[in-house]
């Protein structure tokens, strides 16, 4: 059966409760806030009121639970718009902060009356501050992935806001063999600046990630980023070919509707032969998790030099024995102090040899993800088994090392 706010039982228990409490409409009207839909928990306790033998209407001001603060419904909604001036936005969700007094005042009236049809407080409080934005702006509210979660404290009078980042995929090119992908604090100073990093607190000048964030957070005027790539290439090595893919993330961006095809040549044109990106489309949170467990095979171009000069039927021996073999390598010597050491099997799936010019060999590599190319040439002392210069019979060591493709998006 339905009910509605005439059934006695209804009529009953606001008597009850008024009997007690002198409450305003809203706060009446949200007890039975689940009784007929499509009405406000004001329209409620107005209809409720007319009921009641002892009618008396109760100010909004001089409400027991409330105190005046369903008076300000507009108030809090133009402190709001003030903040969200400027920002680019279609979604938005309220959330607010009450004064602890009131709060336990609700819960006080919910032990006295009961829980049955009524709703908290602050989702009435929400939910109307929400309605008159609507109305004030051409914004709608989304509860599942608002773009903007506004954050409003009622005792304070203080706005904050919560802004969804803005996700960049793409691709990257690096052309020059002393730039790192990533941000690189020194490890002196961590960040904050010292004589040894001339008080950059930086170890490298720039980064990958450092000449494409600037310009897109120039666009976007956003507070930070993060870099996720897809793998990454030490720095002196080239990324050619089809490019890394990478994901930039921009922090509480105040601009999100940016022409990707016109930041691109921004980008590229202040980077000539430095880096480049393509491929740049809008992209989220899932991507990176994707792209950080992608296992794309990788195609190198290694330039090595031997100890002598090497033999060309040693080396196409070594090429067939290597094509399609699973190698085994503990971590790197050189980066044992920041990762962990293990044995990990990487499969090297094809190489062939380019050119061979006394003890300089050009070879194209493809590799699984993970790989440790100079590690392979090098043998990094029986770290890496086999290695080419076991097999060879002296010491190579790689000259130049390209990542000329990526096998995958
Ligand atoms: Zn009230
Ligand atoms: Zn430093």
């Amino acid at each position: 059966m339905v009910i509605s706010l005439k059934n006695k039982k209804i009529i009953f228990l606001a008597e009850k409760v008024l009997s007690k409490y002198k409450l305003c409409d809203h706060c009446l009207g949200r007890l039975f806030a689940s009784i007929e839909r499509g009405i406000t928990n004001e329209d409620r306790g107005q209809k409720l009121r007319k009921n009641i033998v002892e009618y008396e209407k109760i100010k909004i001001n001089n409400c027991w639970l409330c105190s005046g603060l369903f008076d300000e419904i507009k108030h809090f909604a133009d402190l709001i718009l003030d903040c969200l001036k400027g920002y680019e936005f279609d979604t938005f969700l309220i959330g607010s902060r009450i004064d602890e007094e009131i709060f336990d005042k609700e819960q006080e009236l919910l032990k006295f009356y009961s829980q049955e049809y009524s709703e908290p407080i602050k989702m009435e409080l929400n939910r109307e501050i929400g309605k008159l934005l609507e109305k004030e702006s051409d914004k709608i509210v989304d509860f599942e992935k608002p773009t903007i979660m506004v954050l409003i404290d009622t005792l304070y009078d203080v706005v904050s806001l919560q802004i969804k980042p803005i996700y960049i995929y793409g691709r990257y090119n690096k052309y020059k063999r002393d730039i790192p992908q990533t941000k690189w604090f020194c490890r002196i100073c961590q960040g904050k600046g010292c004589r040894k990093c001339g008080y950059s607190g930086k170890m490298y000048k720039t980064s990958v990630e450092e000449l494409i964030s600037k310009h897109v957070l120039e666009k976007t005027r956003g507070d930070g980023e993060s870099f996720h790539g897809c793998g990454r290439e030490d720095i002196d090595v080239r990324m050619l070919g089809n490019g890394r893919p990478f994901v930039i993330e921009i922090k509480n961006p105040i601009i999100r509707n940016l022409d990707l095809e016109r930041l691109k040549e921004e980008i590229n044109n202040h980077n000539k032969e430095i880096i480049k990106v393509n491929n740049l489309h809008f992209s989220n949170k899932d991507e990176i998790v994707r792209i950080k467990n992608s296992d794309f095979k990788k195609l190198y171009r290694v330039v090595f030099i031997g100890e002598k000069a090497i033999n060309k039927e040693k080396l196409k021996k070594v090429v067939q024995t290597l094509r399609g073999k699973t190698i085994s390598q503990f971590t790197p010597s050189r980066v044992a102090r920041r990762r962990a050491n293990i044995v990990r099997d990487r499969k090297i799936y094809n190489l062939n040899i380019e050119s061979i010019d006394g003890n300089n060999v050009t070879l194209t590599l493809e590799a699984q993800s993970g790989t440790y190319i100079k590690e392979l040439i090098s043998g990094d002392d029986g770290r890496t088994i086999p290695n080419i210069s076991e097999m060879i019979g002296f010491p190579c060591k790689v000259k130049e090392l390209d990542v000329i493709k990526i096998k995958g998006e």
